[in-house]
């Protein structure tokens, strides 16, 4: 855990002042700590025994995709409005200012699959909040949500544990 977080830099001021911002992509070059990184989460993933993947664009990709295939399972990318080419589902749901927009396509869950969640990060848990709304509304059990970063001060996992989502992450 401690190897991990000395792969995380932060960055002050980014996107905006004010912001701390945790910066993985010093992490992900890093084929030592991506490999350690994407085995935790495949461990804590295993127990859930989930039929699919659900990664949150973008940085959820990253993650989404290397479990789903060390799980043997599908990964279905959770994208920002306007960018899946067929007929979709999606939810809208409240930022700092303003609003953002989440889709999958139509059909991507099939009755009684089982998502995992997984994002690089969870602060206030809006996003992953609505991305379990929105997968529950299209059909599929969310027994658990994966990150690799949790900021705990900003109270989302506990939000989404409300929910019924068992929420686990790699660095707190
Ligand atoms: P939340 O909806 O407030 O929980 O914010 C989580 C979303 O914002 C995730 O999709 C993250 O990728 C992104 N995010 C928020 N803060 C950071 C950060 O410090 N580093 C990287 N991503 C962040």
């Amino acid at each position: 855990r401690a190897e991990l977080q000395a792969l995380v830099r932060t960055i002050p001021d980014f996107p905006k002042p004010g912001i701390l911002f945790r910066d993985i992509t010093t992490l992900l070059i890093d084929g030592r700590g991506f490999a350690a990184a994407v085995d935790a989460l495949v461990m804590r993933a295993r127990p859930h025994e989930v039929t699919l993947v659900a990664a949150i664009e973008a940085r959820g990709f990253l993650f989404g995709a290397a479990v789903a295939r060390a799980l043997g399972v599908g990964v279905l990318p959770v994208r920002k409005a306007g960018k899946l080419p067929g007929p979709r589902v999606g939810i809208d749901y409240a930022l700092e200012y303003g609003t953002d927009r989440l889709e999958i396509h139509e059909g991507a869950v099939r009755p009684g699959d089982r998502a995992l969640l997984l994002d690089d990060l969870i602060a206030t848990g809006g996003t992953a909040l609505a991305t379990t709304r929105l997968l529950r509304e299209a059909g599929a059990e969310v027994p658990a949500a994966l990150f690799a970063i949790d900021l705990p001060d900003l109270g989302g996992a506990d939000l989404l544990r409300a929910e019924g989502v068992a929420v686990d992450s790699l660095m707190v």
